[in-house]
């Protein structure tokens, strides 16, 4: 087997790269995988190489040769300039921020953000001097009429990871750009594979590594990639904070990398699966997947994704809250927690309606989110058919 040549590499489709991106087997005597490098100290050879501080790795915060492998990979596969690995998803989050505002800048966040994300904003950046105001994520265009002189950075998140409105990424990043405004993605859900963050317009995209990338619901990991002329700030704010992943953690994510793509278009296909059979029940009102023609932005999702993964949520007809606790506490199939993006199903009741301020949240029932894993379809249908009799029976 010989070195993939640059060309061969350039032509590559996303398949053959989550195989081979970021493996340097010639590097670990033959072995295929990258190994778990634990380390603080890297040692020097001469006092020469110690000042010049330019060796390959010179310390554990900056890098081991299994940060590397995954940094490098997700570049390639983001069509990024460089990649920074935190410990969690809000880390990468509050990286992405850190770099992208100083005191005295204005901030605009999607009102459907993730909402940690929201008390970062509201809690940290406020108090370093950072104002945050919260647009509708359908905004659009119009998010011209927001901007102010002193606005460095556009946070979007699409689709919003409870609501599911999906923003016009494009349409934002050309008005930001003409005005040298940092344009911020959340793309957890759609992961590079379902939307090329930076291509589409983003500068600094993040990923949360704890989902799809895991697979497995076992570690914790954040990533962001960042564009060229974003990429020296980024990795500068990295090395300011030190904030970086753990090595057992990276190496599960390079081995969940490997079959993401897998994992992914199963996921697409179940998700789709169960929202088609949930669209078709009298018990609920309104499924919100963007791959559904039904949804508002189907359009846009159409335009600019190439898949849907298999996250998303309903609103149901008016029950009662008794009567949707008798729903969840009896699934036997369907795990009731946060996160997901990993093989089980799970399923939580949300109302974004308290923390809204730009958009009203009131869907006119209660709202479930269902993250869709690999079990048998028929067999999580059976259990929510059993649910909903529960839903219907119980005043
Ligand atoms: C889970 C999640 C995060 C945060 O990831 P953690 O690793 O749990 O901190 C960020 N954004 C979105 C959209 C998420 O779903």
């Amino acid at each position: 087997m010989s070195k993939i040549t640059p060309e061969t590499r350039a032509r590559m489709k996303s398949r053959t790269l989550l195989v081979n991106a970021g493996r340097r087997p010639d590097e670990q005597f033959g072995f295929v995988n990258t190994p778990i490098y634990r380390g603080s100290t890297v040692l020097s050879p001469t006092v020469k190489d110690l000042y010049d501080n330019k060796a390959r790795f010179t310390y554990g915060t900056k890098g081991t040769p299994t940060t590397e492998a995954l940094e490098t990979a997700w570049s390639e596969i983001c069509g990024a300039q460089g990649t920074v690995l935190a410990p969690t998803g809000l880390a990468a989050i509050a990286l992405a921020l850190s770099t992208a505002t100083k005191a005295g800048d204005h901030l605009l966040v999607t009102d459907s953000a993730y909402f940690p994300t929201r008390k970062f904003c509201d809690r940290y950046l406020k108090r370093m001097g950072v104002e945050t105001t919260y647009y509708d994520p359908r905004v659009g265009a119009d998010i011209a009429s927001l901007i102010r002189p002193n606005t460095s950075a556009i946070l979007t998140e699409a689709p919003g990871s409870q609501s599911f409105e999906v923003q016009d990424v494009p349409a934002i990043s050309s008005v930001a750009r003409a005005r040298d405004i940092c344009v911020i993605i959340d793309n957890t859900w759609a992961t590079p594979l379902f939307f090329p963050p930076h291509e589409r317009g983003a500068d600094l995209a993040i990923e949360a590594g704890t989902k799809y990338l895991s697979g497995h619901s076992d570690l914790m990991l954040g990533l962001v990639s960042a564009n060229k002329a974003w990429w020296p700030r980024l990795r500068e704010t990295f090395d300011l904070f030190a904030m970086c992943a753990g090595p057992e953690d990276v190496f599960l994510a390079l081995r969940g990398l490997r079959t993401m793509e897998l994992r992914l278009r199963e996921a697409q296909q179940q998700g789709l699966a169960m929202a088609h059979w949930l669209a078709a029940r009298p018990e609920v009102q309104t499924v919100l997947h963007p791959a559904l023609p039904s949804h508002p932005d189907h359009q846009i999702w159409k335009r600019d994704f190439s898949g849907s993964s298999g996250l998303f949520s309903i609103v149901l007809q008016p029950f009662s809250d008794r009567a949707v606790a008798a729903m969840l506490d009896g699934l036997e199939l369907f795990g009731m927690g946060y996160s997901w993006g990993g093989f089980e199903s799970l399923v939580i009741p949300f109302d974004c309606a308290s923390y809204r301020t730009a958009t009203t949240w009131a869907p006119g029932g209660p709202s479930l989110r269902f993250q869709i894993g690999l079990e048998d379809v028929e067999d999580l249908q059976n259990d929510l058919d059993a649910g909903f009799r529960r839903l219907r029976e119980t005043t």
